[in-house]
């Protein structure tokens, strides 16, 4: 056998070494020839006390390799801060996150015989995954959402090529724009912009509410979703379910200069050395893994053979059959094995996007933004009518004048509302006379404000551009 390709192998935590071992093997069973270079991350590494869960060895090798399978990472608590596995998607900018779905004869669901096959796209580095958290308050804590332009172009437009390299007819952007416009906002106007490029596809816009409303009770009319970061996670485990759990919903994480294949689940650590788990989620990332790296054949010989597993009689693991009729990982591995058809099958689809394409091409707004005001938000135990005379005061004679003052996102002065005010409250300040506001005078009203013994712990500008407001009305504001 010539050694082909060389993958990076993290076998994981948890059930992570079982679904990992059943995987290299079939594969291995495949004929495709892959020389595996193993490396460790998360649990067993935030223990040697290494904070990132990522040792820089395991770094090395898939920046040399750029192709990784991997068993799922635990996050201990106590140990390390961060996710091992948003630091490696990060770290090799891994911004799509490919999660199929599709039914299998033998595995009986209440959609059986609907033919379910569907994808979800999920935005894989930025909104709160960005994970940029503060204690703004004693009682308050913030997320920063950050969602860009550049990301969402890159996402939509591997959405859309996706569809195209599947023969998949429809595109789904699933999004909470609604409510939050800006950010997923954002995430709605570049997909409405990106899709005038893919007349081919239909493009249609969901709210992501009514998106999860309508996987439940009529999954097939999905294709392909795209959506961002948060809604695609818990999305894609809705999803695994349609189709029998988190046992079956395979992964792929893919960057431009790197792809790491996982399933869906985590590291189930009940179930971990007892052999019983269901390995079909991480052996189809697997096959995710070989459609990318060309060998479009053994994917779909080994893709059929887990097929013909299910489908046959007593060869269903725990999670589908119960404790007493079930075979064990390692058996239902060597039935896939057996089911596997010799080489030489139809020729299949390609299973690659071109990533370059998208990443060369990208455009960021040639927007300039222009400063109208500042929101200042202080920390204050008072009431809004005694917060609302000292900013009235603190505005005095200065360029910005005190618009109004919100508590957690509601207009609570002036006027009187029955909001439950807790320690956080956001003074919104504006422009008096026209003209752009300077960071010195913004300096100017922190020092009053200041000056009056009030803690402000955060400011944001109030910017306009192309003279539209970059920022939201809190509810109530005129
Ligand atoms: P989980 O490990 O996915 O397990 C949740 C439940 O899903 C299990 O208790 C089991 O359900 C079922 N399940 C998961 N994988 C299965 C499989 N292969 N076969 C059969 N059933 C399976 O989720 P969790 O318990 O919330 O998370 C455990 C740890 O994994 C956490 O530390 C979390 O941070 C980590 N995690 C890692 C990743 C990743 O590495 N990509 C992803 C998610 C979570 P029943 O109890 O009903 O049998």
């Amino acid at each position: 056998m010539t050694t082909k390709h060389t993958v990076t192998l993290i076998p994981g935590d948890g059930i992570g070494p079982e679904v990992i071992d059943a995987t290299r093997k079939i594969i291995e069973a495949s004929g495709v020839a892959i020389h595996w270079e193993i490396r460790h991350a998360g649990a067993s590494v935030f223990k040697q006390g290494i904070e990132s869960g990522v040792p820089e060895e395991t770094i090395e090798s898939i920046r040399k390799n750029r192709i990784v399978l991997k068993g799922p990472l635990e996050t201990p608590v106590g140990f390390g801060e961060k996710s091992a596995n948003v630091t490696l998607r990060k770290l090799f900018e891994t911004f799509a996150n490919v999660r199929p779905v599709s039914e299998f004869e033998g595995v009986p669901t209440p959609y059986s015989g609907r033919k379910l096959d569907l994808v979800v796209i999920r935005e894989n580095v930025e909104d709160l995954y960005a994970g940029i958290e503060h204690m703004q308050t004693p009682d308050v804590a913030q997320c920063l959402k950050l969602i860009s332009r550049p990301g969402c172009e890159k996402i939509m437009r591997y959405a859309f090529e996706y569809a195209r390299m599947e023969g998949r007819k429809t595109v789904h952007c699933a999004t909470k724009a609604n409510i939050m416009k800006l950010t997923e906002g954002l995430f709605k106007k570049v997909f409405e912009e990106v899709s005038k490029d893919y007349p081919d596809i239909e493009a249609n816009h969901i709210i992501i509410d009514n998106c999860c409303h309508q996987l439940v009770k009529k999954p097939e009319q999905f294709d392909v979703i795209v959506t961002t970061n948060m809604n695609g996670d818990i999305m894609s485990d809705l999803t695994s379910a349609l189709v029998g759990g988190l046992g079956f919903a395979p992964s792929a994480n893919i960057g431009h200069n790197a792809a790491i294949f996982e399933a869906v689940h985590g590291s189930a650590p009940k179930y971990a050395g007892k052999n019983v788990i269901n390995p079909t989620a991480a052996i189809l990332s697997g096959v995710l893994m070989l459609k990318y790296l060309g060998e479009l054949d053994a994917a779909v010989r080994i893709e059929a053979a887990v097929r013909k597993t299910w489908a046959s009689a007593n060869s269903k693991t725990r999670d589908i059959a119960g404790d007493s009729i079930s075979v064990s990982t390692t058996e239902f591995t060597a039935n896939v094995i057996s089911h596997l058809a010799p080489a030489g099958q139809p020729k299949p689809r390609p299973g690659r996007v071109d990533t370059g394409k998208i990443v060369e091409n990208l455009k960021s707004s040639s927007a300039v933004g222009r400063v109208d005001g500042a929101d200042v938000f202080v920390e204050f135990k008072g009431s809004a009518s005694e917060l609302g005379a000292i900013m009235e005061r603190c505005g005095e004679s200065t360029a910005m004048k005190l618009k109004m003052i919100s508590n957690r996102g509601t207009k609570v002065y002036p006027g009187r509302t029955d909001t439950a005010c807790v320690d956080h409250w956001r003074c919104r300040f504006v422009n008096r006379n026209g003209k752009e506001i300077s960071d010195r005078q913004i300096y100017d009203l922190l020092y009053r404000i200041t000056d009056a013994k009030l803690k402000w712990v955060h400011i944001e500008k109030l910017q306009l551009f192309d003279g539209k407001a970059g920022f939201t009305k809190a509810q109530g504001e005129d």
